[in-house]
C-alpha cells in the first residue's frame, strides 16, 4: 500500500487524510500541537465547500447538521445604514446561502472521519524539513528532530508558515496584511440568522449564527504589526465604540476570556507550482489569502478533494508525478484568482481609508444591481470536482 504523510492536522490536513485514506493510501498525519483540535471562532462555508465535502465522501447534510443555515444579506456602514442589500428570496438568495459553523465542530467531524477512514493521527510532532524525493525514484522523507518518515507522497497542510513550502517553493513567504481580527463565539441569536457585514474606515465587523442560540462575530481592523493589548476585550470595545448598536452590544456581551485575536498573514501570488517531487501543498500552505471573501476553508476542502480524486489509488504507485502536475494545473489558477479577488475585495471594503472614499464607495455600491453581486458570488461558489 502506498504511504502518504500529511503534515498538519488542521482542516486541510484532515480533509486530505480522509480523501487519501478512502482512496486506499496508508495515511499518517503529523500535527505539531500536543492535542489535535481547533480553537473556537466560527466561519461561513459556501456551496463550493459543501461540494468538496461531498467529493470527499462525507454527506454534506452531516456538516449542515453541525452548523446553522445562514446567508450573506448585504453590507452596512458603521452607523448601521444599508450600503447594499441582497435579496432574501430566489436565485440570489441561493447564491449567497452559507452554513455558519463553529470551527471546532467541523474539525472534530473531520478528525472522526479521518480516523474512521483508517488514517493515523500523531500529535506533538514538529516537522522541521522535508526532502521531496522524486516521483520516478526515491521516496520523500519528512524530518522532525531525530525522527524521520519515508513516504510516497507528502502533503503540506501546515498552514501559512508551512515548513513543507520551504521544499516546494523556497523563498515564498507570507507577509503581514496590516490587519488583525478579534473573534468570539457568544450565546444568543442576533438578527435573522443572516451574515451581516459592516464596513468602516480600515475595518469590518461581521456576525452570523453558528448554531441555534450561538453567534460568531469578528472585528477585522488595521493594526500595527505585532501590536499587543493588555485587555483585548477593552481594545475591541474602544475600536468599535462609534459603530452601530448591534456591534457595540455584541462586543459588550462577550465574556472577556472569549475574545481572541489573530494577525492576518497572506501569501503573495507568484505563479510558482504547488508541487515538487513527491510533495504537494494544500490549504493555507499553498494559498493563504485575506479573509475578505471568506474562502480559506472552502478552498482548502476543494484542494483536498481534488488531490484525492487525482492521485492514483493506494495500490497503484505509477502516475503520481502526472497526478501532482494535474493538481497544480487545476488548483493554482483558481486559488490565485481567489487570492487576487480577496485582495481586491479588501481594497474596496475593509481596507478602504476614511473620508470621501467611504462616501463614494458606499454610493457606488448602493447603485450596483443586487443581481450583479450575486452573479459574482456564483462564479466563486460554482465549483465541481475534476472529472
Ligand atoms: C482572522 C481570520 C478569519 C478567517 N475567516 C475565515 C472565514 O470566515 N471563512 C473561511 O473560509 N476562512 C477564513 N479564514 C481562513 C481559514 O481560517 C484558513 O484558510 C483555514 O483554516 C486553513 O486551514 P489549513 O488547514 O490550511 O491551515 P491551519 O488551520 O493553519 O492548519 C495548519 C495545521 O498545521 C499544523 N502545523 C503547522 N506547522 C507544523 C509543523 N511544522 N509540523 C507539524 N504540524 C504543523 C498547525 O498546528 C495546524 O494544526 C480566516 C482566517 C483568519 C486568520
Amino acid at each position: 500500500m502506498a504511504e502518504a504523510v500529511v503534515v498538519g492536522g488542521g482542516i486541510a490536513g484532515l480533509a486530505s487524510a480522509i480523501g487519501l485514506a478512502r482512496k486506499g493510501w496508508d495515511v499518517t498525519v503529523l500535527e505539531r500541537a500536543a492535542a489535535v483540535r481547533e480553537l473556537g471562532a466560527g466561519f461561513a462555508l459556501s456551496r463550493n465547500g459543501l461540494a468538496a465535502v461531498s467529493a470527499l465522501g462525507i454527506n454534506p447534510e452531516s456538516v449542515r447538521a453541525i452548523g446553522h443555515p445562514t446567508w450573506a444579506s448585504g453590507t452596512w456602514d458603521l452607523h448601521g445604514r444599508e450600503i447594499l442589500r441582497l435579496p432574501g428570496t430566489g436565485p440570489a438568495r441561493e447564491a449567497t446561502a452559507l452554513v455558519g459553523l463553529h470551527r471546532a465542530r467541523l474539525h472534530e467531524r473531520l478528525l472522526d472521519a479521518a480516523q474512521e477512514a483508517g488514517a493515523t493521527v500523531v500529535p506533538g510532532v514538529v516537522v522541521d524539513h522535508v526532502d521531496p524525493g522524486d516521483p520516478q525514484g526515491r521516496r520523500a522523507v519528512v524530518h522532525a528532530g531525530e525522527q524521520a518518515w519515508e513516504a510516497d507522497l507528502v502533503v503540506g497542510a501546515d498552514g501559512v508558515r508551512s515548513v513543507v513550502r520551504g521544499a516546494v517553493q523556497p523563498g515564498r513567504v507570507a507577509g503581514y496584511s496590516g490587519y488583525s481580527s478579534w473573534r468570539a463565539i457568544v450565546p444568543g441569536d442576533v438578527g435573522e440568522g443572516e451574515l451581516r457585514q459592516s464596513w468602516g474606515p480600515h475595518a469590518e465587523f461581521g456576525h452570523l449564527g453558528t448554531a441555534a442560540g450561538e453567534t460568531y462575530w469578528y472585528g477585522y481592523v488595521r493594526t500595527a504589526a505585532g501590536a499587543r493589548f493588555r485587555d483585548e476585550h477593552a481594545a475591541a470595545s474602544r475600536r468599535f465604540a462609534s459603530w452601530a448598536g448591534v456591534v457595540r452590544e455584541l462586543i459588550a456581551t462577550t465574556p472577556n476570556d472569549a475574545v481572541m485575536r489573530h494577525d492576518v498573514y497572506a501569501l503573495p501570488v507568484t505563479g510558482e507550482p504547488y508541487e515538487v517531487g513527491r510533495a504537494v501543498l494544500v490549504g493555507d500552505a499553498a494559498h493563504a489569502m485575506l479573509p475578505t471573501m471568506g474562502q480559506g476553508v472552502a478552498t482548502a476542502l476543494e484542494d483536498a478533494a481534488t488531490l484525492s480524486l487525482l492521485v492514483p489509488d493506494g495500490t497503484a504507485r505509477a502516475g503520481l508525478g502526472d497526478a501532482l502536475a494535474r493538481y497544480d494545473d487545476v488548483r493554482r489558477p483558481r486559488c490565485e484568482a481567489m487570492s487576487r479577488m480577496s485582495t481586491a475585495s479588501g481594497a474596496i471594503g475593509a481596507h478602504l481609508g476614511p473620508g470621501r472614499r467611504q462616501r463614494i464607495r458606499n454610493a457606488l455600491m448602493g447603485a450596483v444591481p443586487a443581481s450583479l453581486t450575486s452573479r459574482g458570488a456564483t462564479s466563486v461558489i460554482s465549483w465541481s470536482p475534476p472529472a
